[in-house]
């Protein structure tokens, strides 16, 4: 039976997907109001210990979606993620798609060549946190990365042939700097053009609460629900990108489930916001959302 070391996070759209964890950890591990690998040290697996978990997962037949886990497997050189793309085709002759977390630096470091050969080779999609796209909050975060970083970041890896899909967390600026944050990340959208969109609502362990708000000072108040729907509206409202974008916010922490392509379903998606602002239809339990 295989060993995960635990906590094991996968994006909501992966539910369904083998997990195969080819390093424990985050290699950058220092955004303030993340706790997700706070207790691991980045470690890279080597080949032999990741073929011989993939040979342990073998039992499972019709795998056809794999994700790579930890927190930025896209931090393993491209020569190693090869070879793993490569034994899981050959363990899984039904595998369809395979994706991982990375992050803004991770893909900035791959050569377009680098890049080419990991969609050709099956890297279908990489899940990027954007948090935000205001400079101002990223710089609060600790996140360590630019707007402009980001959008060429995309940029980069989908004109490569990998889908990039993107998390903005709700709630980020607080009371004081929603409107900067929500206008700054709406921009990034329109000119990066992530294939999918997703947002999460901020929840902070009692581990990153005086981390997360030391930077901000006296001046962070956390959103209510009502902010936080606000925030959700007016970011739907902004993005104008010409391209389709699918998006969701189904994670487990948001405050009302939506999906829907964006522009295109503009309408129908504030209307169901404005809808759960007047009268709470929709808004799921505050006992029922988590991380
Ligand atoms: S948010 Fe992502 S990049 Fe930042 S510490 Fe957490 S896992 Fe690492």
């Amino acid at each position: 039976m295989i060993h995960y070391d635990e906590p094991l996070f996968r994006p909501p759209s992966e539910a369904e997907s083998l997990i195969v964890q080819a390093t424990i950890g985050c290699s950058y591990n220092k955004c303030t109001f993340c706790s997700m690998y706070k207790t691991k040290r980045y470690t890279a697996k080597s080949y032999e210990i990741i073929a011989g978990e993939i040979d342990e997962l073998s039992s499972f037949t019709d795998v056809r979606r794999v994700v790579i886990a930890d927190g930025d497997a896209l931090a393993l050189d491209t020569t190693l993620l090869l070879k793993i793309f490569a034994k899981l085709k050959e363990t899984f002759p039904n595998l369809r798609r395979i994706s991982l977390y990375g992050n803004t630096g991770n893909i900035l470091k791959k050569t377009d060549s680098e890049l080419k050969q990991l969609s050709e080779e099956g890297l279908s999609i990489i899940y990027l946190g954007f948090e935000s796209g205001s400079d101002f909050i990223l710089g609060k975060i600790n996140k360590d990365v630019s707007k402009k970083d980001q959008a060429q970041a995309v940029n980069k890896a989908q004109s490569c042939g990998i889908d990039i899909s993107a998390t903005i967390i709700t709630g980020l600026g607080g009371e004081g700097y929603w409107k900067e944050h929500i206008e700054q990340s709406a921009d990034l959208v329109n000119i990066s053009s992530p294939k999918y969109l997703s947002t999460l609502s901020l929840m902070l362990q009692p581990d990153c609460h005086v981390r997360f708000t030391a930077p901000f000072k006296s001046l962070f108040t956390p959103q209510d629900d009502m902010g936080i729907l606000k925030e959700e509206k007016l970011l739907i409202n902004l993005i104008k990108s010409p391209d389709r974008i699918i998006f969701r916010s189904n994670h487990a922490s948001n405050v009302l489930p939506l999906s829907g392509i964006l522009p295109r379903d503009k309408e129908k998606l504030i209307n169901q916001i404005e809808l759960a602002m007047e009268n709470g239809t929709g808004i799921r339990p505050l006992g029922i959302r988590g991380l």
